[in-house]
């Protein structure tokens, strides 16, 4: 047994915390001293690029460090707070708006503080709701806050009312390095401090909250974002390895005649890289070891046709193949899909959902047991328990994103070892897809089906709005079809489910009378919605009011425009998604986008960008950048760790050579017991074997 590691002890014992304070950390996730010491700094002061205020010049932006001579609340018709800061060379008025009476109490008189903001010439200079940061007060004792670097943490609301600002914070984190650093061991191959030319591990550490020089610093945060990446691709590489070394999985080495006659059969030609893709899958079912390959194509690229070949390669070699969906509208389209094409083939195909008759359920379970369906199609109805398979040798999931981790491996585990063929149409940075994937090998298909011509894409504001359904009504006439799209979030589905409605009231009896029009989304009964979508897909309804239960995957080529009700409330990412499903057939198509003020600034960034005409692979960076990749990716979800200092996009050479170091440990020495690669194996263990149960190793 190892002996405990203080580091993990609780920061209750540190000093300068009590009862209050260990509340509000803990409820920022850190509980041991250990995660206290992975705080860190949201950036650093720099004390000589403080400028003097005196040279101070409005427009600019700046930092400037005095002491507060006073403060006070001026009332009045626009009452604000005022705060005065005299840095031996002149005087500077920061002033707030809102929230006086806390900042009343905030500031002491005499403190030492550090404000950033915009300089504006009123009477003198002023800034406008600065950033502050407390340095000293009198008792700095300690002198945590005179080195020529300082750190700024971030902190919380709650963490400020008790105390622990960003000088707080030093303070504790001072006391908690003086008593603990001792016990920072380190946790890389010297092999690889040597190659990289990295500090230790506990050199680092101290540095990062006390740097003694910009050199010194820079070294110290390049050594814990390598390490942060490292680890975080050694779990990948764990994954992927234990999924090789396992015995041998399915070995699909016929290709049928029905394989052949589907693809003579299709209603088009495949395009050389839907021929490549197929290719790069088919040497994988191949291959006994167990396939788990990502295919990555935006949408409207031609997945299903690709999912659809690879999973009658599974039939004809005596398997049966389960394709996962996240909707059950996708579910039942893919069925369609899927029976049509190989009904006459002789291939049987059933549909599982969740609003299925119980009747129609059990008789569809008992063939998929028996082996007499040799395919199934559904949503996640399928890793229910009462779902069994003869023989699954092939399991597909559609718009992978959409499920997480434990998801995908319980359709996995109704298998022994099949091939795995994950698809997305979230189309993603490379070095950023070895993160999210990293356990996967990875398809592009980068190609579009050649006789498609771009969705022409606007935004307007909702005084165009009579205007635009003019437009639509025109079109419809001229025989297109139309979607029109309204928002719908959980937090005020109600809401949301009403303005659908009315909005559909409305178009059935007024815009759009004589055409005809339904309604569609998530609420409804699996078999209206399928009755719905079946109408649309026979073009018996021409405009289809709907949420975003179409989002994904929906395939009616003949529907050309598109009318996103409210588009300032959607994600760029959604956008991309709803807009794919237009554009499909040879019609020119359209996506007008209708914005309803307030547009937020970012809303108006995402409009722009949708209307600019990039692609879904740059959309989905703007977007990156936008929301950072945490959110964008729901890193949770794939069972990643949340990265405290690293950034993938930012910090993409780095990843791409931990990665490098992490697969090439793991394949010299799996159990990592050489050298000292002992001290790997325990960080790595009691850091993620908790966490992520999915790894096993050595
Ligand atoms: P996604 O990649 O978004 O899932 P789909 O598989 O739904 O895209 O395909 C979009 C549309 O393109 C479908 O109507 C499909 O039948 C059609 N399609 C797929 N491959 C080709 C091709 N090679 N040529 C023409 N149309 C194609
Ligand atoms: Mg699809």
């Amino acid at each position: 047994m190892v002996e405990k590691n203080p580091l993990k002890s609780s920061i209750r014992y540190l000093r300068g915390i009590g009862e209050q304070r260990e509340v509000f950390l803990e409820k920022m996730g850190v509980e041991t001293v250990e995660d206290l010491l992975e705080i860190y700094p949201r950036r650093y002061l720099d004390r000589r690029q403080v400028v003097p205020i005196r040279d101070l010049r409005a427009g600019t932006d700046a930092t400037v460090i005095g002491k507060v001579t006073s403060f006070r609340m001026l009332p009045g018709r626009k009452s604000r707070f005022v705060l005065r800061l005299y840095d031996g060379t002149g005087e500077l008025n920061c002033v707030w708006f809102k929230g006086g009476f806390y900042l009343k109490n905030k500031f002491q008189l005499g403190e030492e503080l550090a404000v950033s903001g915009k300089v504006r010439l009123f009477g003198g200079f002023q800034m406008t709701h600065p950033d502050t940061d407390r340095i000293s007060d009198f008792n700095d004792s300690e002198k945590l806050s005179t080195g020529k670097i300082l750190p700024q943490y971030p902190t919380t609301h709650d963490l400020v009312e008790a105390g622990l600002d960003s000088r707080g914070l030093r303070r504790i984190l001072y006391r908690a390095l003086l008593d603990y650093s001792s016990f920072i061991s380190e946790n890389l191959p010297e092999a690889l401090l040597r190659k990289y030319n990295f500090p230790g591990r506990r050199g680092a550490i101290n540095a990062v909250h006390f740097p003694v020089s910009g050199g010194q610093l820079r070294a110290a945060i390049q050594r814990l974002k390598f390490e942060e990446l490292f680890f975080m691709e050694l779990m990948l590489a764990y994954r992927r390895w234990s999924i090789r070394k396992k015995e041998k999985g399915i070995a699909f080495v016929r290709v049928g005649k029905r394989t052949r006659n589907l693809v003579e059969q299709l209603p088009f030609q495949l395009t050389e890289t839907q021929k490549r893709v197929i290719r790069e899958i088919w040497t994988d079912m191949k291959n006994p070891a167990p396939m788990n390959r990502l295919l990555q194509g935006d949408v409207g690229s031609g997945k299903t046709v690709v999912a659809l070949v690879a999973m009658l390669l599974a039939v004809e070699n005596g398997y049966q193949a389960a394709l996962m969906a996240p909707t059950e509208i996708l579910a039942e389209q893919h069925y369609l899909t899927f029976y049509r094409m190989l009904e006459h083939l002789g291939v049987k195909v059933a549909l599982l959902t969740g609003g299925q008759k119980k009747k129609q359920k059990e008789e569809t379970l008992k063939a998929l047991r028996e082996g007499k369906t040799d395919m199934a199609i559904g949503t996640h109805a399928l890793i229910q328990g009462t779902v069994a398979f003869r023989k699954l040798g092939l399991v597909v999931i559609d718009e992978q994103h959409r499920f997480g981790v434990l998801q995908r491996a319980g359709l996995r585990a109704k298998g022994t070892r099949p091939d795995v063929l994950v698809m997305t149409a979230t189309p993603i940075p490379r070095t950023l897809s070895l993160t999210v994937y990293g356990d996967l090998d990875i398809s592009i298909l980068d190609e579009k089906p050649a006789n498609r011509k771009p969705v022409i894409t606007t935004w307007r504001p909702e005084k165009n709005r009579e205007e635009i359904y003019k437009f639509v009504r025109k079109s419809v006439e001229a025989g297109r079809q139309a979607y029109v799209v309204f928002p719908l979030v959980e937090e005020s589905e109600k809401l949301d489910l009403r303005a659908a409605a009315e909005a559909y009231e409305a178009f059935r009896t007024g815009t759009f009378k004589g055409i005809s029009v339904g309604l569609i989304h998530g609420r409804m009964k699996a078999g209206e919605k399928e009755t719905l979508m079946e109408a649309f897909k026979q073009g018996k309804i021409q405009v289809l009011v709907c949420t975003t239960v179409i989002e994904v995957g929906v395939d009616v080529p003949n529907a050309a425009i598109m009318v996103i009700e409210h588009a300032e409330r959607f994600g760029l990412t959604q956008l991309h998604q709803l807009r794919g499903r237009v554009g499909r057939g040879t019609e020119q198509a359209y996506c007008i986008l209708l914005a309803y003020s307030p547009i937020s600034k970012d809303a108006r960034e995402r409009l722009q960008a949708m209307k600019s005409g990039a692609d879904g692979f740059k959309l989905a960076e703007v977007d990156l950048k936008m929301r950072g990749p945490g959110e964008y990716f729901g890193t949770r979800q794939h069972g990643l760790p949340n990265l405290k200092l690293a950034n993938v996009i930012e910090d993409a050479g780095l990843l791409l050579k931990a990665r490098q170091e992490a697969f090439q440990l793991v394949k010299s020495d799996p159990p990592l017991k050489m050298n000292d690669h002992p001290r790997v194996r325990e960080f790595f263990l009691e850091r993620y074997r908790d966490k992520y149960g999915l790894i096993k190793i050595g």
